[in-house]
């Protein structure tokens, strides 16, 4: 490695910090504060200067008075800056009544003992609300606990959480709509034309593929409350291996199929029984296999299974303009596995198979990947509005600092590595997507010897990552009124494998 990835992470996130007009965190608040500072709930006061200083540089380029009203829609509604979902939240509540302030809320928030009553900073009580939204969503219980000690202690201040509250709610969608608008509409002015930051995405998988390549749909942004700034992606099926893994029996099946297409059958697929509540396994050989189904396994990963559509699933605290760097990463993460199965797919028999085994992808170089790809593709951006860049790179360095086997931060400088090695992005990503399951066999290409010639004998870091293959009994149902109705279920024991070295 020619650079240590913690020093690397560092650099680059002072450089970008230091353009975008905020100071960064020092090396303990990159540890304590980093989801706060990015939901503009640490330092809000600076970051959201910063924020509307880009968000004004943005208008005033936007080509076109369609996309330039749009986005006046989002983040000027009134006359005044919308820059995140705290904004939204009390610009909601403010045209419900106007004379509500983040301070009303103060006393019954302090009484409820949600707020400390010490705390005067003015993201004190939007982080206090933000916990409220999220506790509401996830423990109901201690929810409705939390609000009756509110009423309790003040009712005309609980009056005001709760509209406030309401707000929260209501700006999710906001909040979706932001980040779809910043990654599709074409607000970024390139000579006279308006380009969106999906059309450079697009462009680059054009270039890295030599033109081949099919149009991946622009992935659903759906607001989730992770409760830190948090995003993943959620994997649809391309259609090719669609067809490998679905097999319509007879001719009602198919003409089912033709009529309502495959994302509607996904969605049925969907509704049959998710199986036993407890873990089940599968003993083959050496190997013990979980046994689950889509149902199951769509809802227990946070990258669901066998999706219907693509989805980027993100926390709608993460401010927007710091999101879209981490929405273009996931977007990565899909349009490579959507490749990658592409791929796959073409490489099976035209008889489908009885049992079909999904390739893996190894994490460190799908977040490598991730990160070098989308940091690459948006580096135009990044150029002109330096903030875009913040969040990421905030990220990689606090991930370098905690841990010096962090998968962003290891499979980002493992990735740089490559490219400057091979002297071509094109040839990197091809490499990558080759190699996605076992990347170690990359090093032994006779141009990748050549090129670390200088390293030959230095000790090998080994990285391990625990893993356990799943298997989906086949099922052969029917669909009446759009509901699944099972025929029969068969396991198919697959053979015990070991890695190849
Ligand atoms: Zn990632």
């Amino acid at each position: 490695m020619a650079e240590k990835p913690e020093s690397l992470a560092l650099a680059g996130y002072h450089k970008v910090a230091a353009l975008s007009g905020v100071g960064p965190l020092d090396l303990k608040a990159l540890g304590s504060d980093r989801f706060h500072h990015v939901m503009g709930l640490y330092r809000r006061e600076e970051l959201t200067r910063a924020a509307r200083r880009t968000l004004s540089a943005i208008r005033a380029t936007i080509p076109g008075r369609v996309t330039g009203a749009r986005f006046d829609r989002l983040f000027r509604p009134a006359g005044e800056w919308v820059v995140d979902l705290h904004d939204a939240a009390l610009a909601w509540a403010r045209s419900r009544a106007s004379g509500v302030t983040w301070e009303s809320t103060r006393p019954a928030l302090a009484a409820a003992h949600w707020l400390d009553s010490k705390d005067s900073t003015v993201e004190g009580v939007p982080r206090a609300l933000y916990g409220l939204t999220v506790l509401a969503a996830t423990d109901s219980a201690a929810f409705s606990k939390v609000s009756s000690d509110l009423w309790r202690a003040d009712s005309i201040s609980a009056a005001a959480v709760q509209l406030l509250l309401a707000g929260y709610t209501q700006s999710q969608k906001w909040y979706a709509d932001a980040l779809q608008f910043l990654l599709s509409e074409p607000w970024v002015a390139d000579g006279a034309q308006g380009r969106s930051p999906a059309d450079y995405v697009r462009d680059d998988w054009r270039r890295m593929t030599g033109g081949a390549e099919t149009v991946t749909p622009l992935p659903e942004i759906r607001a989730r409350l992770f409760g830190y700034p948090q995003a993943v992606p959620r994997y649809g099926i391309p259609s090719a291996l669609f067809q490998h893994l679905v097999v319509a029996h007879n001719h009602s099946a198919r003409s089912w199929l033709t009529r309502h297409g495959e994302g509607r059958l996904l969605r049925v697929i969907r509704s049959l029984p998710p199986g036993d509540t407890s873990l089940v396994l599968l003993q083959a050989g050496s190997e013990s296999i979980r046994l689950t189904t889509v149902p199951r396994q769509s809802r227990e990963s946070l990258n669901g299974f066998l999706e219907p559509n693509d989805v980027i699933a993100i926390d709608p605290g993460y401010l927007p303009l710091l999101a879209l760097g981490t929405v273009v990463h996931e977007w990565q993460h899909l349009h490579f596995r959507h490749k990658q199965l592409a791929a796959f797919a073409r490489s099976l028999p035209a008889e489908p198979p009885a049992l079909v085994e999904l390739p893996g992808i190894e994490p460190h170089l799908a977040e490598g990947f991730a990160e070098w790809s989308s940091d690459r593709i948006l580096a135009p951006l990044h150029a002109r509005w330096p903030l875009l860049a913040l969040g990421e790179m905030e990220k990689r360095a606090a991930l370098a600092r905690g841990s010096a086997a962090d998968q962003h931060s290891v499979g980002y400088a493992l990735v740089r590595a490559l490219e400057v090695a091979l002297g071509n992005p094109a040839r990197t990503t091809q490499l990558l997507l080759q190699n996605a399951e076992h990347p170690a066999r990359i090093a032994t290409r006779p141009e990748l010897r050549r090129a670390w010639r200088v390293h030959h004998g230095a000790r090998d870091r080994v990285l391990t990552v625990p893993s356990r293959r799943i298997l989906v009994p086949e099922v052969t149902f029917t669909v009446e009124d759009g509901f699944p109705d099972i025929i029969s279920s068969r396991i198919v024991v697959p053979v015990s494998r070991k890695a190849p070295r």
